[in-house]
Order: C-alpha cells, then structure tokens, then sequence
C-alpha cells in the first residue's frame, strides 16, 4: 500500500492535498498546504491507513478546511468541491462517529455530494475529534473506504484514536514554533514580522501595516466567561473569515494576538483613497452569527506607516496596535498611528504605575485642609480636604490630573479609602485637641458603589468621629448622571448623618426637577462664576441669583474661589452661607491647619456687620 499526502508541494512526489472550503467559508479562509504543515503527518497517515486498511484520511478542521491523503494516485487534485455535511459535523462535534455503510444510513441518504472525491464511491466512515495538547477541539480525523463494514473493532478504534492525538500533539508543536494558529489557521506573529522584513528588504521605501482589534479584552474576555471558548473561538474564525474577504486582493492575514489580526498591505498606495477602510470597518460593524448567535463587536482598526530603519529594533506591532485601540473608541473605527498621542500614552500608563506604588507607600501623597468659613459667624467651620501628589522627579502634580488618571485607570477605590483614611483620622486629632470643626471629602463618580456607605462608617468608627462631622462633595455632573442608583447611595449616606455637597454647580447640566430630588445638603457654586464676579455684571448676578435659587430649594450655599475682599464683601449680602477662596486661605499642609485655626481672628461676618450698624 503506499500513502501519498500532501504536506506542502514537492514535499511528496505524489502528492495530493486539497482544501474544501465548506460552502459557508470564504476560500480566502482556509489554510494553504504551506502554512498547515504538521510535524509527524506523513507517518500518522501511514499509521491509520495500514492499521483501518482505509484508502482515504482526511483531516477536517472544524473552519470547514480539509486536506485530503488518498492510497493511490486517483485523487483528483482539487477534491470534492463540496464538504460533505458529515464530515463538517464530524469536524465539529467532540464525538466519534462511525457508518459501517453509507448506503444503509438514514442520515446520509439524499445527499448529491460524495463523502469523498475519490476512486468510486466510499461506504465506509469514521472519524475521531482532534484536540490540540491544551485542550482545544480543532477538528477531526476521517477515514473512508469504499467497501461497508459489519463493525470496527477495537483495536481499530484505538489506532485512529491515536493517530488523532499525534494529530493534535503536531499541531501544537507547529503553533508553539509560532507558525500558525490552531483556531483561525492563520498564520502567526512571527510569521508576521519575517514578511514584514522580507517585503522592507525588497526595496519598498516604506510598508503599511494594518490591524485589527476585534474587541477590548475585558469585553472579550466578559464574552469568554459567558460563552465558553467554543463560541469564542468560532467567533474568531468567523471574524477573520470577513476581515480576508474586505481586505485588499494579494493580502496575507496574520493572528497577532488572543483578538488581534494584522496585515501589511500589498501596495503602498492603499492610503490614497480611504473608503475601503470604511467599508472594513463597517462591515466588521455587522452583527456576526456565531454558532447560531448573532454578535457585535467593537472593531478597531490601527495604520501604521514604517520604514526598515524603523523596523529595526522597534515594535510595530504595539505601534499599530496603539492606534486600534484608540479607533476602538472612535466613531469612525480606524486610525493612523499617532506618535504624540502615543507618547502621551506611554506617559500616562508610567504614572498609573507610580500613582499605584504612590498609594501603596503614601509617602508622595498628602492631603491639605483649606478652610470654610460661615458667613453668619466669620468663623472656620469645616476644612476641605484636597489631595497633592508629590512626584520625585515631576514635582507637584495637579489633583485635577491624578484624580482623572486614577478614575482611568481603576485605582479610585484605594485612592478614596486612602483619603478617607487619612483625612477622617487627622480630624479626629484636630477634633480632640479641641477645635469644632468638619472635614468635607472630594469623592468621584466610580466611587458611587454599593460599599461607599459601608467604607465611610467604618472609617469614621475607627476613629471615633461623628458622621455628622463629614460630608462627601460630588461634583454635579457625578450626580446628574446616575439620578436613580445615586440617589439611593446619597440617601443611605444621610441617613447616616453625613452631609452631601454638590460641588462645582454651574458646570454641568442639572435640571431642577433632577436637583430638587437630590438628597444633598448644601451646594458649591462654582468658583468659574465666582472668580468672575468682580469683573461681570452677569457673574454677579448668576451668582446671586443660583445662590438664591439654591437656599430657596433647601440646600446650604457654598461659594468657593473667593480670592478679593470685594467678592467676599459681595457674597456676604447675598442668601450665601459659607465661602472658600484664597482671600480666606490657601490649602494648607496638615502642620499649618492647628496654627492657623488658633490664630484666625474670624472673617467679616454677617452679624458684626448687623451689629456694627
Ligand atoms: P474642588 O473640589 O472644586 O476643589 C477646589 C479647588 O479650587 C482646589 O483645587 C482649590 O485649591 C482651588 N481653590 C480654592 N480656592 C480658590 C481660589 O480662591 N482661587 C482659585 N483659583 N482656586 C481656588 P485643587 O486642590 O487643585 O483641586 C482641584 C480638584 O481636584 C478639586 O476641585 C477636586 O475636584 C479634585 N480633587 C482634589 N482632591 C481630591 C480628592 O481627594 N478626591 C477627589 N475625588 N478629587 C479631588
Ligand atoms: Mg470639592
Ligand atoms: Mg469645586
């Protein structure tokens, strides 16, 4: 008997291999008999063929490619046009079948296609799943005779189970040398960056690389957990199958990542006219099918423009890849790479790192205490906590700034428990050593959980300090944006006795009937208008009448960024209760506050004045 397979041409003299594409699957899809070479196949196929005394071994992958290895010479080069739907199902399913005679089963009966294009008709059938080491199921062995069968012994079972493992085992090993992906059969990273340097080296000034993101991968990885890895992994096969058919004729695609494609495109002329982009793009936009569920994804997708100086001893990979990510975001879905927003990236991502260690040592952090005064009494009356970052080598950095960072990055919830911490435990040393004031505390928007309620009593416990001592500011627009949830975390907040501040009112959108319900106590107008008031009649007057407004709805008014006496003299005769500004002070470190408290004389004040007169 003698085997001819068909691994890679010239490689058997006879040779036949043959990929059938499934009617379902693009022919761009499947795997060229180059790239899908398997360590070891040759001998399998020896293997199942001499211990079956089978005639015909094909391995189905369950994208729909098969390669075909027939005893003899009479394969037709090119195979069955058609899968046979056994054999598809084969391909996909974790079990063994096995028909003893095709033309005695009910399943195959009024099929026109044939098991296989081979020497007359085949009768007998089995085939075994394929796995790869790791587990994942990537197709099956089939084997076919044209003589029926009265049963497959055991032994014959075992020999095609074998050969079906050392199938498995082969394909590993081909990926873990970095050539091919087992899901998708495209090619993979390494194969990528030889292409890339080989079409640089052919005299091209410059490559276009292009790739595609399928999903941010948390999303992903949210769909993996949900799904499981079948549907994750047919979902990339699908997508992969519509990324070759839009991309541009002659274009070789390339798995670069878990939910990464990419490509260098064939010509560099391709970014003279953009419209096939947004065609990608907005096909790739199209829900997919994926075993029988349809699906959206969030595609990005990156451009990339190199030269081989480049190439050398960069990384384009993560170039392009910055700019997938940032179309991921976009609306448009595709981007050119971009070295300042690259660079800034690199940046931000650094600090994140050194904000986290930050957080962890405390030692670059602090918190300082500016002071609020009651504009009945001129007398401080709370402090608000701000938080300041010193940077060893960038300095000082401005809260507006980390305080984003730290939202971006997922790092809010250990910040705020650090300034909670830290500010409730100095005011309980300020509180006991005599000084009746509150501390208000800046928490953001992702800090509106279930357990901020929970935190801040704990905190106040620990350190003895009456919850009617706090209160939490959120800025407007953290309130306006999650009414309903919100309003309940801000109610169980006051049931507490804490206070709510609405800080920075003005910049945001609210609506009265939105702040009317909002359980908080007081309101900061903000200091934009406030700052403004010594030079426009309008500032004057929006605050004057928001201040108004504001007490008329029952909340106590807050005006911060007081910075000349005029203003203060000016909020003073309005329906205003508290100020804040650098006229009254500055934030100061924790050292200053107890000196400065002792020494404040008290700030012009509603009652001198009346009794004054
Ligand atoms: P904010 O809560 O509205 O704080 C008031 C800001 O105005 C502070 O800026 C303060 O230094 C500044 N300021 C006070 N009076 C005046 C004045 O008279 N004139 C001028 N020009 N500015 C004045 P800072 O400390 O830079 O903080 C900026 C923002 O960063 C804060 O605005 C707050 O939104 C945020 N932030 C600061 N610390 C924290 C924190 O611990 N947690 C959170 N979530 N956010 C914080
Ligand atoms: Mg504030
Ligand atoms: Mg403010």
């Amino acid at each position: 008997m003698r085997t001819t397979t068909g691994w890679g041409p010239g490689q058997h003299a006879a040779g036949q291999y043959m990929t059938t594409p499934a009617d379902d699957l693009p022919s761009a899809h499947t795997a060229t008999p180059e790239s899908f070479a398997v360590p070891g196949f040759d001998a399998v196929v020896r293997l199942v063929t001499h211990s079956l005394g089978v005639p015909v071994v094909s391995l189905v992958l369950n994208s729909g490619a098969a390669y075909w290895f027939a005893d003899g010479n009479e394969l037709p080069a090119h195979g069955p046009r058609a899968l046979h739907p056994l054999l598809l199902q084969a391909a996909r399913s974790l079990a063994p079948h096995v028909v003893l005679d095709a033309f005695d089963d009910e399943r195959l009966r009024g099929t026109a296609v044939p098991l296989a294009a081979g020497p007359g008709p085949m009768r007998f059938f089995a085939s075994e799943p394929v796995c790869t080491l790791t587990g994942q199921h990537i197709g099956a062995l089939c084997v076919m005779g044209p003589l029926p069968r009265e049963s497959l012994g055991e032994s014959e079972q075992t020999a095609l189970r074998d050969a079906a493992s050392l199938i498995g085992a082969g394909v590993v090993l081909r990926s873990y040398l970095g050539r091919t992906d087992p899901t998708t059969q495209l090619p993979h990273r390494y194969a990528f960056f030889d292409d890339l340097r080989t079409h640089l080296h052919e005299g091209v000034p410059h490559a276009w690389v292009i790739a595609i993101d399928v999903a941010p991968v948390q999303r992903f990885n949210a769909f993996v957990r949900a799904m499981g890895h079948v549907y994750a992994d047919e979902l990339m096969r699908t997508v992969a199958a519509r990324v070759t058919q839009q991309m541009p004729a002659h274009t070789r695609l390339y798995q670069v990542g878990a939910t990464r494609f990419a490509a260098v495109l064939p010509d560099h002329h391709m970014l003279d006219d953009t419209s096939w982009l947004d065609d990608l793009v907005a096909r790739l936009r199209w829900p997919f099918d994926c075993l029988g569920i349809p699906l959206t994804i969030q595609p990005g997708v990156g451009l990339l423009k190199i030269n081989a100086d480049e190439l050398r001893g960069g990384d384009p990979l993560r170039l392009v890849m910055n700019a997938s990510h940032a179309a991921q975001q976009s609306p448009r879905g595709w981007a050119v790479y971009n070295r300042m927003q690259d660079e800034q990236q690199r940046q931000e991502f650094l600090l994140v790192t050194e904000l986290a260690a930050a957080l962890n040592e405390g030692a670059e952090l602090d918190l300082h205490y500016q002071p609020r005064v009651d504009l009945d009494s001129g007398r401080c009356i709370a402090l608000e906590a701000l938080a300041r970052w010193h940077h060893p080598t960038l300095g000082s950095i401005p809260p507006a700034h980390f305080v984003a960072l730290a939202e971006r990055a997922g790092l809010m919830h250990s910040f705020t428990q650090w300034v909670m911490e830290r500010g409730v435990s100095q005011l309980a040393v300020w509180r006991h050593a005599g000084y009746d004031i509150k501390l208000s505390l800046n928490v953001s928007s992702t800090d509106l959980g279930a357990d901020l309620v929970g935190r801040l009593r704990s905190v106040a416990e620990q350190h003895k300090v009456g919850l009617d001592a706090l209160e939490l500011e959120f800025t407007e627009s953290t309130l306006m944006e999650h009414s309903a949830v919100t309003r309940r975390h801000l109610t169980a907040i006051r049931d507490l006795g804490a206070g709510i501040a609405i800080d920075d009112f003005g910049t945001g959108y609210s609506n009265l009937a939105a702040l009317r319900q909002m359980p908080a106590t007081s309101l900061k107008i903000d200091q934009s208008f406030v700052r403004g008031m010594g030079s426009s009649p309008h500032d004057e007057a929006i605050v004057r009448s928001v201040a108004e407004l504001a007490r008329n709805m029952g909340f106590r008014v807050v005006v911060e960024g007081v910075e000349t006496s005029n203003i203060y003299e000016s909020v003073l005769a309005m329906a205003c209760d508290e100020a804040q500004g650098f006229h009254i002070a500055r934030p100061l470190p924790s050292s200053d506050v107890p000196a400065w408290l002792a020494g404040h004389q008290g700030m012009p004040s509603r009652r001198a004045v009346r009794w004054g007169q």
